[in-house]
């Protein structure tokens, strides 16, 4: 099958890598000249497990190219796939559909022959309908049908979550474009991986409700963290009390300072807002956002707590600060809203992430950058531990005492046993359990 991608970031180039290492051929097209370039000269210009080796070994067997120009990848292709941004719209909360809408005007006018023309990008109920609205009015000849088939994979296990899917949705009713589906996913479907063919607004809203049930799992068990804390009970014994029911299952359960990352927050708003649109409001994702969004500065409090309220003249030590540890995104991640409201306390911030430096020099202003977690630490009054990188989980705690001015841990992913911390002399709270500092 020949692909077109539209738009080479953490969705299009992770699946257009995989197409290509199924055999597909497949070229990845993205507005961005510099990240095109930099793709061209071997660079991965994200940060996402095994994506290097996978996409250097593809383009050497010719099989993916990166180009800046929709017209020649879309006429060659018999699949044209539109993984672009979908970011809240500033001001209402909904989906910017500016850039999906833009890539299929773009799409429409180079259609050469029959096209699936697939929304990978994360789109509102109805979105499909506009795309073939677009494409109709500006190529009225052109033969095609559009599907969605949103994508589930998470940043930093991408590749895997790729190429194998808990299961793949594709909404159409197009028998022509149901069949050039099975095809494109064909070596997945050899793989044993559940293909569910539905139509297309049915898939549209399933990515939504994916999105919301997970974050109402973050948002629930964070509520009961916060009630652990105050009756004294232990909120990761009872996350596994819970989860080792299946009706309920153990993942998404892990009690922490709130999600963030570029889906979550966005896919939550812009389903409430489908929901107000066709008055059908869905008030527990109402409550899940509002509940979220206040924890972000309760865990500044969190912070503020161990100085008695006051955090003037101290500096805090942020151990991670992308919204999960394997990537560099720092898309409305946790740390952002947190380090806001430590500065707004009057303290002082030192920052590392062992790969989302670059991206956090964009979006912080007066903090101090450091080069690893005991330069980060040395001096400061608190280590506060927001992402749970691997290389967090064995800090040499005797060496952190001895260089830090305060020995004070808040661990906001639990990635700490009480009692070993404060054995090593600290002063330690996590997140829903018993010990708080
Ligand atoms: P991204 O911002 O990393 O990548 C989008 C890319 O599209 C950018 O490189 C941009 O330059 C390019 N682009 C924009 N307009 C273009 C155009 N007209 N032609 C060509 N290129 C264009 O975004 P992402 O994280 O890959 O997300 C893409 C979509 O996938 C979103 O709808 C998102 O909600 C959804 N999604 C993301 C994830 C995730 O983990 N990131 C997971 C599942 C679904």
């Amino acid at each position: 099958m020949r692909i077109a991608m539209i738009g080479a970031g953490y969705v299009g180039l992770v699946s257009g890598a995989c197409f290509s290492d199924f055999g597909h051929h497949v070229t990845c097209v993205d507005t961005d000249q510099g990240k095109i370039d930099a793709l061209n000269n071997g660079e991965i210009p994200i940060h996402e497990p095994g994506l290097d080796a996978l996409v250097a070994s593809n383009v050497k067997q010719g099989r993916l190219k990166f180009v800046t120009d929709v017209a020649s990848a879309v006429g060659a292709a018999e699949v044209v796939f539109i993984a672009v941004g979908t970011p809240s719209r500033r001001g209402d909360g909904h989906a910017d559909l500016s850039y999906v809408y833009a890539a299929a005007l773009e799409i429409a006018k180079a259609i050469k022959k029959f096209t699936v023309v697939v929304n990978k990008s994360t789109v509102p109920v109805g979105s499909g309908d506009e795309v073939e609205r677009i494409i109709r009015e500006e190529n009225p000849d052109a033969e095609f049908a559009v599907v969605s088939n949103p994508e589930f994979l998470r940043e930093g296990a991408a590749i895997r979550d790729f190429k194998h899917p808990d299961r793949i949705v594709i909404g159409s009713s197009d028998q022509r474009a149901k069949d050039v589906m099975a095809e494109v996913y064909r070596p997945l479907h050899l793989n044993s991986s559940p293909i569910m063919y539905t139509d297309r607004r049915t898939a549209e809203l399933t990515k939504y409700a994916a999105n919301s049930f997970l974050a109402t799992k973050v948002a629930f068990i964070n509520e009961i963290a916060d009630l652990a804390e105050k009756v004294g009970a232990n909120v990761q014994e009872v996350a596994r009390g819970i989860g080792l029911d299946n009706r309920i299952g153990l993942k998404f359960l892990h009690a922490g300072p709130g999600y963030g990352g570029s889906c979550f927050p966005k896919d939550t708003l812009a389903l409430i807002k489908t929901g107000q649109d066709y008055e059908a409001p869905l008030r527990i994702v109402e409550t899940v956002v509002a509940v979220n969004d206040q924890r972000k500065r309760a865990m500044a409090r969190k912070v503020a707590h161990a100085f008695g309220g006051n955090l003037r003249g101290k500096s805090i030590a942020i151990l991670g600060v992308t919204f999960k540890p394997n990537t560099d995104d720092m898309r409305d991640a946790p740390s952002i809203p947190l380090i806001t409201a430590l500065q707004d306390m009057g303290a002082e911030v030192r920052v590392y992430d062992p790969v989302g430096m670059e991206q956090a020099k964009k979006v912080f202003e007066n903090v101090t950058f450091c080069e690893g977690p005991y330069e980060c630490a040395r001096g400061c009054h608190a280590m506060v531990i927001v992402t749970e990188w691997e290389q967090f989980r064995a800090l040499d705690l005797k060496e952190m005492a001895a260089i830090m001015a305060c020995p004070v841990i808040i661990d906001l992913r639990n990635i700490y046993s009480p009692d070993e911390v404060t054995r090593n002399g600290f002063l330690y709270s996590g997140v829903g359990r018993p010990q708080a500092v």
